[in-house]
């Protein structure tokens, strides 16, 4: 598969066109960004581990069942995907309280949710990614109904996977992030699954080992997410 033009660069990937036209190139870069991108910088070795981590979950899913859009991966930081028509919507399951719930809900972190919440908010960096609801969704005509449907199913499907696999790796999947695209008539997860858009703590100490590392400057970032990598056995060679 050549890589050709560069369709888009994310805050953290590029994403680039290939002479199939099913099929694109992600190329997960160094850039670590935070708070809309305020906060930026380059940590060495990220861009691979995101790539390898990612790889190492889709294939996870796929084996449960969950249909993603990775095909394979390519070199380091490169991954052969299938193009998605992304829909512009992020969908957010939280095991236990952190980050902007706490913040907006005025609740304390780490309180065991049980249910766990679901959460959608709209992929606008200029709007700061604003929380909306499946009425939102509908009446501007980001997805439909039965899209909606398929999105809160997959979504907790993940988390029914992978909740278990960091737990016996000895870690909480406090929180994550999945976005979703259409792809010949039938939703697939894409983009990412790493340490950039998941919080995982470890089970005993309660130890950050994702990017509120970053966000909080905890500093260890990378070796936190080299350590997730190796706890579940992810392949760096
Ligand atoms: P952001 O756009 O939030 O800065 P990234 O740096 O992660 O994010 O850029 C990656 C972009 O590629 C995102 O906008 C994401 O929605 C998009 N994307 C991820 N997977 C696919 C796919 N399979 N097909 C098309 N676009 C994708």
């Amino acid at each position: 598969m050549k890589k050709k033009a560069e369709l888009y660069a994310g805050k953290a990937k590029s994403v680039y066109l290939t002479d199939d036209e099913d099929h694109l190139i992600i190329h997960f870069r160094n850039d670590t960004s935070a708070f809309d991108g305020e906060k930026v910088e380059q940590l060495e070795r990220k861009g691979m581990l995101n790539n390898k981590f990612t790889a190492f979950i889709m294939q996870q899913l796929e084996t449960a069942g969950i249909k993603t859009h990775h095909v394979k991966l390519l070199s380091d930081d490169e991954a052969l995907v299938r193009k998605l028509e992304m829909l512009p919507i992020e969908c957010v399951v939280r095991n236990i309280s952190a980050g902007s719930l706490c913040r907006r809900l005025g609740v304390t972190e780490g309180l065991d949710l049980e249910p766990p919440t679901f959460e959608f908010f709209l992929k606008n960096d200029a709007l700061h990614d604003p929380m909306i609801n499946d009425y939102h969704i509908r009446s501007f005509d980001w997805a439909t109904e039965a899209e909606i449907v398929e999105m809160k199913k997959m979504t907790f499907e993940v988390n029914t996977v992978l909740k278990k696999l960091f737990k016996d790796a000895g870690m909480l999947l406090v929180d994550y992030k999945l976005e979703f695209g259409r792809f010949q008539g039938q939703l697939l997860l894409g983009d990412e699954f790493s340490p950039d858009g998941c919080r995982l703590w470890d089970v005993d100490t309660r130890e950050k080992l994702d990017k509120d590392r970053f966000r909080q400057g905890l500093g260890g970032v990378v070796e936190a997410y080299e350590e997730v990598a190796q706890r579940l056995g992810v392949n760096l060679e």
